[in-house]
């Protein structure tokens, strides 16, 4: 089918398009989205079939402004009217009881509802114009890193969605911050942006609980409450492992198998944070020089994809666990891509 490239000044063309039935990759705050209108089953259909999406994960649901709730959930607790208050428009996704006459396509038959208001002001516009609630995944194969630039939503998803709108970029890097207010306490489901200390602040400690433990379980063992994160995810082609450790070790077993590999005619990519080091330059990046968790999170799902497009076989990442607020954000994203594969070096 014929794609079309909506520059942020043809935002109407992105409407038309959602009010006919066709689904539209838009940019937000967080990584690109791929929207059909809430009332527009077949193409809500459509958005499955095109990511390849398991029909039994459910989408977000995007609106422009609080007042579009009350046709998308019965009940809207104090919990969830201080975390709107506080945080939306932003990075977090609020899960709630969903209102009878919803499509079980868009909650894939789940009671509740995923409703999120995103502050990129495109995405705003665009959800405006539309002039209904936009329901919306990320705009990415599934199981492939989301997208948080223009070109990586071509690669995925040119000719077979009506368009894309052009952002600019760059974008926070992370899905958002998904939370589970339908029940007491809250229950946080995909750490974000918005981190647990953030939430706690509002809510009060105790009001809101999550399991770190989630980073290294893996959720396909039937622990996943966000159905989504049972599956494999924001992972690159490239077999991509974490190495940790004594540093000198890590180093020296990362230089081991960049050899073994390389001999064997294979591409090796090492990824980093916060060091420079004297690693061969050929497919060696940096998530960020100064260690800056912002810039590590804009980052990652780019250079992941980046590797791909160098044709990487393997990715080693050196010494990148990170527990607490948005670095635990990021290493659950980083532990999911590397499927669970992490190696403990200790000696020199
Ligand atoms: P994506 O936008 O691609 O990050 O996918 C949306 C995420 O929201 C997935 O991980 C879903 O499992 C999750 N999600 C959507 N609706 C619900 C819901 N009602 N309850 C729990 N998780 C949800
Ligand atoms: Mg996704």
């Amino acid at each position: 089918m014929l794609t079309k490239v909506i520059m942020p000044d043809e935002l109407e063309e992105a409407a038309q398009m959602i009010l006919q039935g066709g689904i539209v990759a838009f940019p937000t705050e967080t990584v690109y989205g791929l929207g059909a209108g809430i009332h527009q089953e077949e193409a809500i259909q459509k958005i499955y079939r095109v990511k390849g999406r398991p029909m039994d994960n459910p989408l977000i649901v995007h609106i422009s402004q609080k007042e579009q709730m009350v046709d998308l959930t019965r009940k809207v607790s104090k919990f969830a009217k201080i975390l709107l208050d506080t945080f939306c428009p932003g990075p977090l996704t609020l899960i709630l009881p969903k209102k009878e006459n919803l499509s079980h396509y868009i909650t894939a038959g789940l009671d509740t509802v995923a409703i999120r208001i995103p502050i990129h002001p495109l995405a705003q516009k665009f959800i405006q114009l539309s002039g209904c609630p936009v329901a919306a995944p990320s705009a990415n194969l599934s199981g492939r890193p989301s997208s948080t630039i223009f070109t990586h939503v071509k690669e995925d998803l040119w000719g077979k969605v009506d368009g894309i709108i052009k952002g600019d970029e760059p974008s926070l890097g992370l899905e958002s911050t998904i939370v589970d207010v339908s029940v007491n306490p809250a229950l946080i489901l995909r750490p974000g942006h918005i981190t647990l200390e953030m939430l706690e602040e509002v809510l009060g400690k105790g009001q809101i609980q999550y399991d770190p433990a989630l980073l290294v379980r893996k959720e396909r063992e039937g622990v996943a409450k966000a159905p989504g994160m049972k599956y494999k995810h924001y992972a690159p082609r490239a077999d991509l492992f974490l190495l940790e450790g004594n540093a000198k070790a890590v180093k020296k077993k990362i230089m081991y198998y960049y050899q073994k590999k390389t001999e064997q005619g294979k591409k090796v990519g090492i990824m980093t944070v916060g060091k420079v080091s004297d690693y061969p330059q050929d497919f060696y990046r940096f998530l960020s020089k100064t260690g800056d968790e912002k810039q590590v999170a804009s980052n990652l799902y780019r250079i992941l994809r980046e590797f791909d497009d160098l044709g990487v076989d393997y990715i080693y990442a050196e010494n990148i666990r990170m527990e607490e607020g948005l670095s635990g954000a990021i290493f659950n994203r980083l532990i999911k891509a590397a499927s669970y594969q992490i190696e403990r070096v200790e000696d020199v």
